[in-house]
């Protein structure tokens, strides 16, 4: 197999500023793992310009409430996170010249938080060990000051019907295109639900065949809810940006056919390999969403088109799953190194 540059297709002509290169992201088949008798392809959403699938919502949400008057010039934008909704709506404020204030449970990484103060964000920690109800809770918080602030607009992407609709209006009519009009199996996970339900809902009227597939990380509620309609108390996981103790209310899990539990020594497995074998630096959310994808291809007795989706990239993971010491010191035992401690590379 070679990747000429005679197999590419033609430059696209210059943009005129950077939100325009959101979305339109690459898709590439996974050829050297083993997918049984499918053929997988994921979607390279690490590619958006702030380096993830989360750039399409910030971008969406932040135009929907200009449409419809939520959102005008000099108006702060609030939302509680310090995830890659965070960095999206950091590079859309910073664009279209926003003031932007992001509430951060103090259990986030620092070098979120530096990640975020250096896109001109305003950021205020508050405390990760108060349930939600508590008035210093991020999300409260930042309802709150929204209702303070003059003229602020408080994103809520788990309750913001723009975000669905981002994925129902560019990521999933990209995918039908891309896979030739051709797919029967889209593997998604959840944080929001927004790019689930999104997806789902193109493919349920574009291509009913097509099954929305969960990959959830083990110790989130949402897989043994979809097989059971049974809620149980949440475990705890390291994967960052899906799994949940809750069902977000943006979410419509009755698109979703069949659901895959990975536990996060198979997701970050899966994430290493996918670097190795496939040369795809994918974040850890990746690693779960491919390893519920290669499962459901082994699975098949039939040749299926599956597609997943890379959410973001590898490179904020380099210190965590992709080094071999953390492994160690959380208990996963790095399985491509047979030697001692003293012969890893941090
Ligand atoms: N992967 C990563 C890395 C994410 O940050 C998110 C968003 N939290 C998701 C997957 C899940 O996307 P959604 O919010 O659309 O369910």
């Amino acid at each position: 197999m070679t990747a000429t540059p005679d197999s590419r297709s033609p430059l696209p002509a210059a943009r005129p500023n950077v939100l325009a290169l959101v979305g339109n992201t690459p898709m590439v088949e996974i050829n050297r793992l083993d997918t049984g008798p499918c053929r997988l392809f994921v979607k390279l959403e690490s590619q958006n310009p702030g380096g993830s699938i989360k750039d399409r919502v910030a971008l969406a949400m932040v135009e929907a409430a200009e449409r419809d008057g939520r959102l005008g010039p000099g108006a702060t934008i609030i939302e509680a996170t310090a995830g890659n909704t965070g960095l999206g709506l950091a590079l859309v404020a910073a664009r279209k010249g926003y003031r932007l204030l992001l509430i951060v449970p103090d259990k986030m990484a620092r070098e979120k938080v530096l990640h975020l103060k250096a896109l001109g964000a305003e950021v205020r920690i508050t405390r990760s060990d108060v349930p939600k109800g508590h008035p210093e809770y991020y999300q409260d918080l930042a309802e709150r000051l929204a209702a303070e602030i003059p003229g602020a607009f408080y994103v809520n992407q788990f309750g913001n019907p723009a975000n669905p609709q981002a994925h129902e209006t560019t990521t999933a009519p990209e995918i039908w295109e891309q896979m030739g009009r051709d797919v029967d199996a889209v593997v998604a996970g959840v944080g929001s639900g927004g790019t689930i339900t999104g997806l789902g809902r193109y493919f349920q009227r574009v291509s009913p065949k097509t099954e929305m597939v969960l990959a959830d990380p083990e110790g989130s509620v949402l897989a043994h809810y979809i097989a059971t309609g049974e809620l149980l108390e949440a475990g705890s996981w390291k994967v960052e940006g899906i799994g949940e103790d809750f069902i977000p209310p943006i979410s419509d899990l009755g698109l979703v056919r069949r659901a895959y539990t990975i536990s996060d020594a198979e997701s970050f497995e899966t994430a290493r390999d996918l670097l190795v074998q496939e040369g795809i630096l994918a974040g850890s959310s990746s690693g779960t969403l491919v390893a519920a994808a290669l499962r459901y291809c082994r699975e098949q007795t039939e040749p299926k088109r599956v597609v997943t989706l890379i959410a973001d990239s590898g490179n904020k993971y380099l210190s965590k799953m992709f080094n071999d010491f953390w492994l160690l010191d959380e208990g996963f035992v790095p399985r491509s190194r047979s030697g001692t401690v003293r012969d890893l590379v941090t």
